[in-house]
């Protein structure tokens, strides 16, 4: 069971937690936690690690202050045994005062790299997960309280999205948690965080408590993997747009992997692929609503579903980019040329569309970056002699992805969807769908993506499903 920094977000909610874990621990169930650090947390270790590097003393001492006393508030309010606060109230008090000396290191030093930015976010989760482990104990039930290091998830050296080794990971987690779990001890595990060989700290990525709780799920041959959330489930598309938005109880991992990607609950892209792969169920469920089951990801999901359209989603703050180029007609090798310049830079690009002339590309990448992009494409490439001879964006623009399994091989579908833009008067600017027909995306201007959003889930009947 993995619980996201909603979830765990305040003390009460970590009481409640630890009453949810707790009755199913009651029923027999052998279970493992997971949990995000606090809502908030881990923005805020970015944010001062990063001002670390021109900041003073006084400064830092104001955030572990303020740190200390969300963290002080939340024990208060999730545990009620005297002697197990002031046991955790010890651990957090240890923790913040290293981080204090990490901050104030990078505050000398004046540089921030990707191994020392991953071990301030590992603070997070490394005061979240004692408080949740207490609340459990404070019910009477054994438990033990781990870092995704100490439980034996070992991860190659790259920092910031670092990458598990399964085989070695499996083998450790299996030594250390197997015997435990047989005892009916609960571990608690922090998520997002791990260790390279070294046993330096890495993460896994924003959002990586998700990845956490799927390759412990597969190192353990779990059951089920249970996503707790703030949500009922994969909803048909943002309820703050459409709300008459409904969850969808089943879909595959395939479907559910282009959800995640396009934000519909934001889970961490690379979770799927360890249950994948071992054919385990994940299920997202609402911590606040344990009644309801949630969404259902399998293989092939059971209840057959004919609708060929299953979710919308609209991704904001993206940019288009469009390149230009005679000298790119008929030339091999010269899309490779402008996806090298970016990749090298450090620019992810989310969504490609090129015609068969050969003479532009276009692409879609996230804003922030597009200054960047424009500047590093114009000087590899634009020079004499160079391939682009002309570089346009737009930065006021959205994609909409349409998503669904039974697109594939459904006639219409793509007509159906456009049709249904032009009728709002609305003026299509890039178009892609890749041949496993999942899904559909397109992009529209910015200030049109709420009415297209709204405009498909009605004309789908997504309200209905
Ligand atoms: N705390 C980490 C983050 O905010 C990991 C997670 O929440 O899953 O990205
Ligand atoms: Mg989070």
């Amino acid at each position: 069971m993995k619980f996201g920094g909603t979830s765990v977000g305040t003390g009460t909610n970590i009481r409640h937690v630890a009453d949810l874990v707790t009755s199913y621990a009651k029923k027999d169930v052998k279970v493992t936690v997971v949990v995000s650090a606090l809502a908030g947390v881990t923005n805020s270790l970015i944010e001062t690690a990063c001002q670390a590097k021109k900041s003073d003393a006084q400064s830092i001492e104001g955030f572990t202050k303020g740190l200390l006393q969300k963290h002080q508030e939340a024990i208060a309010a999730a545990i009620k045994s005297k002697a197990i606060q002031k046991e955790v109230t010890e651990i957090t008090e240890k923790t913040i005062s290293e981080l204090e000396k990490v901050l104030t290191g990078i505050c000398y030093v004046g540089e921030l790299t990707p191994k020392s930015k991953d071990y301030v976010l590992s603070f997070g989760e490394r005061l979240s997960a004692p408080i949740v482990w207490g609340a459990i104990k404070d019910s009477k039930v054994e438990t033990a309280c781990f870092t995704g290091k100490e439980v034996g998830i070992v991860t190659d050296n790259n920092f910031g999205e670092a990458n598990p080794l399964m085989n070695f990971t499996t083998h450790l987690i299996r030594e250390r948690l197997s015997p435990m779990l047989e005892k009916g001890v609960i571990p608690v595990v922090t998520g997002f965080i791990a260790a390279n060989q070294d046993g330096i700290v890495t993460t896994v990525g924003r959002g990586g408590s998700d990845y956490t709780a799927t390759i412990l799920g597969v190192a353990l041959k779990a059951d089920e993997v249970w996503i707790w959330t703030d949500v009922d489930g994969i909803m048909t598309t943002d309820p703050k747009i459409v709300p008459a938005a409904k969850m969808i109880p089943q879909l595959s991992y395939q479907e559910a992997a282009e959800m995640a990607i396009f934000g519909a609950k934001a889970m961490h892209p690379r979770a799927l692929g360890p249950v994948n792969k071992e054919n385990i169920p994940v299920r997202i469920r609402n911590t606040a609503h344990p009644e309801n089951n949630g969404t259902l990801i399998t293989k092939e999901p059971q209840a057959e579903a004919k609708e060929a359209v299953k979710a919308v989603a609209m991704i904001k703050d993206v940019a288009m980019l469009n390149v230009y180029g005679a000298a790119m007609v008929g030339a091999p090798g010269s899309y490779a040329k402008v996806f090298d310049v970016l990749g090298k830079n450090g620019i992810n690009v989310m969504m490609i569309s090129a015609a068969a002339s050969e003479a532009n590309i276009s692409m879609i990448i996230k804003r922030g970056l597009l200054g960047r992009a424009v500047s590093n494409l114009e000087i590899a490439l634009s020079e004499k002699g160079g391939i682009i001879s002309e570089i346009t964006t737009e930065d006021d623009v959205a994609v909409i992805a349409v998503m669904g399994a039974n697109m594939k091989g459904t006639l219409g579908v793509a007509s159906k969807i456009f049709q249904i833009v032009a009728k709002k008067g609305i003026n299509i600017r890039m178009i892609a769908q890749g041949s496993s027909e999942l899904n559909i995306s397109f992009v529209v201007k910015e200030k049109d993506g709420v009415a297209v959003v709204k405009a498909i889930h009605e004309e789908f009947n997504l309200d209905k499903a």
